[in-house]
């Protein structure tokens, strides 16, 4: 029975719903939650285009930055309104693939199962599994736990 559970979150209704899932199955097995957070931009693009923007970059940065710490903050007060107490942590996805950062966390982590969401907030509607989900579920060595919530 799983005892470390890595949910990653991204804000979305299918991401809440994740973590609703993770808090239950913790509760129940009386586990460890790690709930995670990837601010995956504007470090998706190289910085040298954005060179002569730079100090543009850095104010747009720190938005994206305090956007991510608040869908962290909101998963967090989630997680204990649902008396769980867990940890968190914001990543910074430095042009790395999400789903990359997610695992390399999991594993750092010692988790032994990943929860995400099917979709998320950048899904695009109709396809079976966002990019992230797919990556997580087609690469974690652990188990992955796809939740399905509603958009
Ligand atoms: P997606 O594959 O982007 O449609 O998102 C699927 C699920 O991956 C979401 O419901 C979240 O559980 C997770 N996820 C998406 N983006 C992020 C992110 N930036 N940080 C952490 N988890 C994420």
């Amino acid at each position: 029975m799983q005892k470390q559970i890595l949910v990653a979150v991204d804000g979305s209704s299918m991401s809440n719903a994740a973590l609703k899932e993770a808090i239950e199955l913790a509760r129940e097995r009386q586990a460890k939650v790690r709930v995670i957070h990837v601010v995956d931009s504007p470090y998706t693009y190289p910085d040298v285009l954005y060179g002569q923007f730079s100090a543009d970059l850095e104010a747009v940065r720190k938005a994206w930055r305090e956007a991510g710490q608040k869908v962290l903050d909101q998963a967090v007060a989630m997680a204990r309104e649902g008396g769980v107490h867990p940890e968190s942590a914001l990543l910074e996805s430095d042009a790395k693939r999400l789903s990359s950062l997610i695992i390399e966390e999991a594993q750092r982590w010692g988790a032994d199962l990943i929860v995400v969401g099917t979709h998320g907030r950048r899904g695009l509607e109709g396809i079976w599994l966002g990019s992230v989900a797919e990556g997580v579920a087609r690469t974690a060595p652990v188990s992955v736990l796809l939740v399905r919530g509603r958009r």
